[in-house]
């Protein structure tokens, strides 16, 4: 088959990932899919927080999209640029440069995470939007509290073991939960950390947490953290953040080692090389989602601006006509069956139809057994709210064994301490040479004090 024969989908997110599965169930007028995506693999984002808190194996939220695929070609490589005349795509792969042509072109490649939000975010805090994000997070939190127990100055031992959130999102209400259920459930494996030594401070600039959700669930939320110990601070700016911890706008500061952030995302640069329309750094797409006078290209998920055009208010009670796609999973999943149904109708020669997606809700967990959802306009919270959230991404993971390998972890959790294990990936030919994630000198003057076995 020759490639102006290609449907080449760029980024194998949830959005690509979707709309290549969906396409090869669809008549396609002799076309093939071809998926070409920076990663092996396609990450379930909602799931990042259980892996902070060791609920699962890092390896179970993401899926390998060549196991996701029946006969799409997969391609792995990133994307730099696009030959519109030739109708090619160039990507740079594991052989070196790479072009593939295309008859349709449909961009997925989503956003990055932003970090230039508020000074000393880049340099200081961790992001969290990748699956290495999340892994590196966990390690961090373990190497904090095993430095602990080897410290002897007070104010330093305070600011290691204080674990600072910005964002009272679904993401920061999440890993404030996790964090705070993992810390205490790994406490007594550290003897010379003491109760009061471990702490959680989720910082929103807002009123209220999940600005997303009803208020009434946005304080269930909030009761439910600070049940678990979290110090939820609303209404809470953050000025700047340096390797002392947090400065807070109202001139407060918050001594912490370890600052994770869980908002903002920015546009990805490749939106800028590929020569379509943006509006706030997203591609601007007609209400069938191709891209206007770019013939046969099309964009979805969150590198997209996509109206929608569902007429009726949505599950979360707001009035989605004429609003644009919010950046979320479900929009993701449902312009790409959208755009699948499109396609599918273009290539016959029939009409595409506009885009109308109605939310089914959203939900979020706060800690163990606990959490917050709203569903077809129906609130829940508590236990109902954490099964539910479960019993969602258990269904929206991809493959049957991934499927039981997570319900298994997460049973297992449920009975068995949680795991404390902090891999190193070190090599041999590493093994004697200085450790890489040796802490630098304390930025307080150290204690005289020797280190007090208990
Ligand atoms: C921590 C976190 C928690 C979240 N929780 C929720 C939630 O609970 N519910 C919800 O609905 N949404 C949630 N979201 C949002 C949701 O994950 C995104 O809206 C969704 O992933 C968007 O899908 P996408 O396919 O557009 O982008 P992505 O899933 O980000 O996929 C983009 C893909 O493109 C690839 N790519 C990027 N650049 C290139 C390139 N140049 N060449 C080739 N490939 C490229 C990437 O590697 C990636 O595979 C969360 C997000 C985060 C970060």
């Amino acid at each position: 088959m020759t490639d102006d024969r290609n449907i080449v989908i760029v980024g194998g997110g949830f959005a690509g990932t979707t709309l290549a599965r969906r396409l090869e169930r669809l008549p396609l007028a002799g076309h093939r899919v071809v998926l070409v995506s920076e990663e092996s693999t396609t990450t379930f984002h909602p799931m990042l927080a259980e892996v902070i808190g060791a609920a699962v194996f890092p390896e179970h939220v993401v899926a390998p999209i060549r196991q996701m695929l029946r006969t799409s070609r997969f391609v792995m490589g990133r994307v730099g640029a696009v030959d519109w005349q030739r109708r090619v795509v160039v990507a740079s792969t594991l052989a070196g440069e790479h072009e593939i042509g295309f008859a349709h072109l449909v961009f997925a490649f989503g956003a990055r995470a932003d970090l230039d939000l508020v000074p000393g975010l880049a340099e200081h805090a961790l992001p969290l939007k990748l699956v290495g994000d999340a892994i590196f997070i966990r390690n961090r939190v373990l190497q904090r509290v095993a430095r602990i127990e080897l410290e002897s100055d007070r104010l330093l031992r305070r600011r290691l073991g204080h674990f600072v959130i910005v964002g009272g999102g679904f993401s920061g209400v999440e890993v404030a939960g996790q964090l705070a259920d993992f810390l205490r459930g790994v406490r007594r494996y550290y003897p010379r950390v003491d109760d009061g030594e471990l702490r959680v401070t989720l910082l929103e600039s807002a009123g209220r947490l999940l600005s997303e959700l009803p208020p009434s669930l946005g304080r269930t939320a909030l009761a439910s953290l600070m049940q678990r110990g979290v110090d939820v601070r609303l209404g809470t700016r953050v000025a700047a953040v340096d390797s002392a911890g947090v400065r807070l706008v109202d001139g407060t500061t918050l001594a912490s080692e370890t600052v994770v952030c869980t908002i903002g995302t920015r546009p990805n640069p490749l939106v800028e090389r590929i020569g379509v329309a943006l509006a706030r750094g997203r591609i601007v797409t007609d209400a069938d989602l191709s891209i206007p006078e770019r013939n046969g290209a099309w964009a979805i998920g969150d590198c997209a601006r996509i109206a929608n055009g569902a007429a009726a208010a949505d599950a979360l009670g707001r009035t989605a006509a004429a609003a644009f796609a919010p950046p979320t999973a479900q929009f993701a999943v449902a312009e790409a069956n959208a755009l699948a149904l499109n396609l599918a109708a273009h290539l016959a020669g029939r009409p595409t139809q506009p885009f109308r997606h109605v939310s089914k809700g959203a939900m979020a967990t706060t800690g163990h057994l606990r959490g917050v959802a709203v569903l077809f306009g129906m609130r829940v919270s508590g236990l109902p709210a954490w099964l539910l959230w479960r019993a969602y991404y258990l269904l929206q993971m991809p493959t049957l064994g991934r499927k039981v390998r997570i319900w298994v972890e997460w049973t297992w959790a449920m009975f068995f301490a949680a795991d404390i294990t902090h891999l190193r990936f070190l090599r041999s030919y590493e093994a004697d040479a200085p450790r890489r994630d040796a802490s630098p000198p304390p930025a307080t003057a150290p204690s005289a004090n020797p280190i007090t076995t208990h």
